[in-house]
């Protein structure tokens, strides 16, 4: 039996070690915090096989440097002179055309369906305790403009195999009949399911423990050792945990950890914000993006989250309460009758998206390595793509065919 090195113990690396101990492997997850909060934990907990769109298409370059100035805008760029960031920048740039997103959109399809496949399996192993439900996404619009392209959005959706419902606003209203809306209508994307992504982050560690995975939790990676082609062990600040294969699912911090072992990959924070409601005593039904309001909204029950924003302005956990300001303001645009308050400053949760460049993630053996996998970079859509990543991480480790075509995810694209 071979040892597998997880580093980073977000929804990637806990998806990696469920496929790898299924698959007979001897696995550890070295984290540097506890696994009880990230960026796997607060955000909306959507998987949505409905955004095989990546972040890096048309009018996304317009849309910054039109929000740029904005202090409650949802899209911002700090302008710094880091020259990560700058060719980060660059090739993103480039990549945000038609060309790619034709490119990237059956790539991003395959894997997203396939996690959406499994994550139905993995409930019924977990059991029905992270408040999944299988009933859709709205895409709900305020304006005529956003729901004519969401619309024919739905055309291409359809294309690519997935279920849609166009709905005007009477017909979206009598669906949240607890609730007044103030929308022109929505497009419900019936594939996509929503979930606790804290509960589920916490099911899957006890999960893996019971099953034999070791954690070793605050346990920070600074180094790794190698010889001959192979690394042999990673340095922690805790001491030295060797292993036969490594894999890198660190997030944000994928640059940095992959660096230590002197390879280069472009990826950036996004950071994003949320914050969540205990009791709403008159809740919405379903998960809706409001995309004319560029922000998301996730009941649980009486539980009700409200998060957005793509801050693209360095690792740091500032918080600036008018970027959430924005989020509640537009939730409450589009649901009047929602009764929620701005929340307090200290109840505001923010996480760092890991984004590449063209909106794939990197998923794939490095060059220098054969033994080291980067498994990542899967911006707003982590969750999305948890189950499925887990799964070809685990093939890739055991050298076996994998479940999708992987080539798009490759390391080396942007050099
Ligand atoms: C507001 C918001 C809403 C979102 N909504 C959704 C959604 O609805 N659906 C969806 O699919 N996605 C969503 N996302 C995106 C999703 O949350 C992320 O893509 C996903 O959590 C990234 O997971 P990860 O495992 O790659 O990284 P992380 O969760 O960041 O995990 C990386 C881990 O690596 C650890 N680490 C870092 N450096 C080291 C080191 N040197 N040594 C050891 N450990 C280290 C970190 O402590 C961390 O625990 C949202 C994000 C935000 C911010």
């Amino acid at each position: 039996m071979s040892h597998t090195i997880i580093i980073g113990g977000g929804i990637i690396g806990l998806c990696s070690a469920y496929y790898l101990q299924k698959d007979g492997q001897q696995v550890t997850v070295v984290e540097r915090g506890d696994i009880t909060d990230g960026c796997s934990f607060g955000n909306m907990g959507y998987m949505s096989p409905s955004h095989f769109v990546p972040l890096a298409s048309p009018g996304i370059i317009a849309e910054g440097f039109k929000y740029m100035l904005s202090s409650s805008s949802p899209f911002y760029v700090k302008p710094r002179l880091d020259m990560d960031f700058i060719k980060w920048a660059w090739h993103f740039y480039k990549n945000s055309t038609a060309e790619n997103v034709k490119r990237s959109a059956p790539h991003l399809n395959n894997i997203l369906k396939l996690s959406r496949q499994l994550m139905d399996d993995m409930r019924d192993e977990l059991g029905d305790r992270f408040d999944m439900e299988a009933k859709g996404c709205f895409m709900m619009c305020k304006g005529k403009e956003a729901l004519d392209h969401e619309y024919h959005l739905a055309d291409d959706a359809e294309k690519l195999g997935l279920i849609v419902e166009r709905l005007n606003a009477a017909e979206v209203q009598a669906m949240e009949p607890d609730v007044e809306l103030n929308v022109s209508g929505a497009v419900l994307f019936k594939d996509d399911c929503h979930f606790n992504p804290g509960k589920l982050m916490i099911l899957l560690k006890e999960n893996l423990q019971q099953k034999g995975v070791q954690f070793a939790l605050n346990n920070r990676v600074t180094g790794f050792e190698s010889s001959a082609g192979k690394v042999n062990a990673v340095i922690t600040d805790k001491g030295k945990i060797s292993g036969d294969h490594f894999v890198i699912s660190t997030g944000s911090w994928i640059p940095e950890v992959s660096k230590m072992l002197g390879i280069k990959l472009l990826l950036q924070p996004g950071k994003g914000y949320s914050h969540t409601y205990d009791h709403v005593e008159k809740n919405i039904r379903y998960p809706a993006i409001l995309v004319d309001g560029r922000c998301a909204i996730t009941p649980w029950g009486h539980k009700l989250r409200i998060g957005g924003t793509m801050e693209l302005s360095g690792i740091n956990n500032k918080v600036l309460v008018k970027r959430m300001q924005g989020i509640y303001d537009s939730a409450k645009a589009f649901y009047p009758g929602l009764k929620i308050e701005m929340p307090a400053a200290d109840k505001i949760w923010n996480g760092l998206r890991p984004v590449t460049p063209d909106g794939l993630p990197y998923i794939a053996k490095t060059n220098e390595y054969n033994n080291v996998i980067v498994a990542g970079g899967h911006a707003m859509l982590g969750i999305s793509q948890g189950t499925g990543t887990g799964l070809v991480v685990s093939q890739l480790v055991a050298d076996k065919k994998t479940e999708i075509d992987l080539s798009a995810f490759n390391l080396n694209r942007f050099k």
